[in-house]
């Protein structure tokens, strides 16, 4: 497809406006205008057309089923949009003097309340803008806590199932990882934990469910190992979707937990935009939360600043309109609906699974969560979780994520979520068993897919080594 500056034929085609028949009003002065930008020049007409087929090339969840684990692609209801277009939130400023948004601080106290609530946390921030941005605020929270009690803990215990973020945030806090091993059931090792858990150790950072779509059964024993050498426990809540409404992970000991609005509750997730990733605490880590908090007085919202915060992490308030379709979320579902949200994930997630056991190697077969895993080691005829990922394009489906955990070998981890209907995951499921029947009589026909994609089969390894996104024609 041409792009559109090779649409542009070079002479004047677009459309002008007719000359003004009065006087130009404040007309930017000649010297800031410059003679030319190089902007194509092209009708309107082809201007839509050209971004709505490049728009339908696009793949969304409103498009079709997205089952990319960890991820959490949960269709997007559109009545947080209505609420979020709202003059009264639009049209704020964040320097607007207090006593005139006092709507706008309502909706983010009551957040932190929902918030507090879901979690079983004390106090809660929602300026981080993004899971990974909360784990980092978690680490600040944790590390100034200990820099100020003069301990000099500078470890934190990962498994090896861990989220890339989670390493990654911990050292960019200036701070050690140290893997803890996983066991045959997926879970964290008992034994492999004692031995690592010492007096230099800041905590763990754990994500319950687990990134195997497993819940940690040992977790009251995982804690308490941490807690009795004087560890905190984090609580990576980006699968908070599987347990939200059903288990509170403050009630489970954990001390800080991040939460993913753009993943449990339906805030977009901004490819690379606007998320939302606030954190909770309990309440002896309160005043470290980045500065500043809402605190509500003889029904007045007000701004707090707490002299021991890590100081701020985010401009403002954290992302506002995120915070809005969240909250429209929560209080649309109401407590009953946030916890069938949760059962009816767990639901969709086991019942995929039972279905693809026959058919595709199951790694852990046990109950699982809102998400499963499965692998490439029965495929016959050398067809690898790439070929099954690229094929299930041609099918209309998003590839589940896949070669993540990385302590699974081929991983295919897929999680549905709750908005699926039974007829949708049929679809997926049947599709996933017809590309097995491929792959044992025709398996060229998947190891070349996909075939009705707008790009097809791509050199994966030339494309991370010679990376190229630029087109230029003003420089060339
Ligand atoms: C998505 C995810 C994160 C990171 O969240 P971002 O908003 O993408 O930074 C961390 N941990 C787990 C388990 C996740 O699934």
């Amino acid at each position: 497809m041409k792009t559109i500056f090779e649409k542009w034929q070079r002479d004047d085609n677009g459309f002008t406006f007719a000359k003004l028949d009065v006087p130009d009003n404040e007309a930017v002065p000649e010297k800031f205008l410059r003679k030319s930008l190089e902007l194509p020049i092209i009708s309107e007409p082809e201007v839509i057309r050209h971004y709505t087929t490049l728009s339908k090339r696009n793949f969304g969840v409103d498009l079709g089923f997205y089952p990319l684990g960890s991820c959490t692609m949960k269709y997007n209801p559109k009545i947080n949009e209505d609420v979020a277009r709202l003059a009264g939130f639009t049209e704020l400023h964040p320097y607007m003097p207090q006593s005139s948004c006092q709507g706008a601080m309502q909706l983010m106290y009551e957040l932190t309340d929902y918030l507090k609530e879901i979690a079983g946390m004390d106090a809660v921030t929602l300026q981080p803008a993004a899971g990974s941005h909360g784990e980092f605020t978690g680490m600040m929270v944790m590390k100034n806590y200990f820099q100020e009690k003069g301990a000099s803990r500078n470890k934190v215990l990962i498994p090896d199932s861990a989220h890339g973020t989670n390493p990654a945030t911990v050292t960019m806090s200036g701070l050690t990882c140290v893997q803890v091993k996983s066991n045959q059931k997926g879970t964290v090792d008992l034994d492999d934990l004692r031995n690592k858990m010492d007096k230099d150790v800041v905590g763990i950072m754990l994500t319950n469910p687990n990134t195997l779509g497993l819940f940690e059964e040992d977790i009251l024993e995982v804690i308490r190992i941490v807690h009795d050498k004087g560890g905190l426990a984090y609580c990576d809540g980006a699968n908070l979707n599987a347990i939200m409404g059903l288990v509170r992970p403050g009630d489970l000991g954990f001390d800080v937990i991040h939460f993913n609005l753009h993943k449990s509750f339906s805030t977009p997730h901004g490819c690379g935009g606007p998320g939302a990733g606030p954190i909770g605490v309990k309440e002896f880590l309160k005043r470290y939360l980045p500065n500043p908090s809402i605190e509500k007085e003889d029904e007045i919202y007000r701004f707090f600043y707490s002299k021991d915060s890590i100081g701020k992490v985010k401009a403002f308030y954290g992302n506002f309109g995120m915070l809005v379709r969240a909250y429209t979320y929560i209080r649309g579902l109401g407590s009953d609906g946030i916890r069938l949200a949760a059962e009816r994930a767990v639901l969709n997630a086991n019942y995929m699974k039972e279905r693809l056991k026959p058919h595709y190697h199951l790694t852990y077969d046990r109950i699982c969560q809102h998400e499963f895993v499965i692998d490439d080691s029965n495929m016959p005829n050398g067809v690898t979780t790439n070929d099954i990922a690229k094929r299930l394009l041609d099918f209309g489906f998003h590839a589940p994520t896949v070669y993540f955990p990385l302590i699974v070998q081929g991983a295919m981890m897929i999680e549905p979520t709750e908005t699926e209907t039974k007829e949708t995951l049929d679809q997926f499921i049947d599709a996933l068993i017809q590309i097995k029947h491929e792959a044992e009589n025709e398996p060229d026909k998947v190891k070349n897919a996909p075939w009705t994609t707008p790009v097809k089969r791509v050199d994966a390894v030339k494309a991370a080594r010679e990376v190229d996104i630029t087109y230029c024609t003003i420089c060339s």
